[in-house]
């Protein structure tokens, strides 16, 4: 990420510039709630079509005490607002498909 104010360099998933506090270009929007490791999947689904994916832990504490259950292991999945509907068609098109495996086992 580059800060539009002072062009500094810094971390993509930080909401504002650390040096200066210039809020980031891009307006982040909440795409879904998920547990680990579904934001994994649900990150790498999206980010394989192209939609850059930010996962904001609360407080990250889930993560550090290796809790995968209870809100402290709760993830929100944010992705650029002017992608959010595209965001939202992925994931219900792969709900709709399902794990692909499943497909061969039915015959
Ligand atoms: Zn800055």
């Amino acid at each position: 990420m580059l800060c539009t104010n002072c062009h500094k360099h810094y971390a993509d998933d930080l909401m504002r510039c650390p040096s200066c506090g210039q809020p980031t270009a891009t307006s982040w929007d909440i795409l879904a709630t998920a547990y680990p490791p579904q934001d994994d999947i649900i990150k790498s689904l999206l980010e394989s079509c192209g939609i850059p994916v930010i996962l904001r832990s609360r407080e990250g504490i889930g993560r550090v005490q290796g809790l995968s259950i209870g809100p402290l292991a709760e993830v929100r999945v944010m992705v650029p607002r002017d992608r959010l509907s595209e965001a939202i068609e992925l994931l219900a098109a792969a709900d709709a498909q399902g794990p692909p495996e499943r497909d061969k086992s039915r015959d």
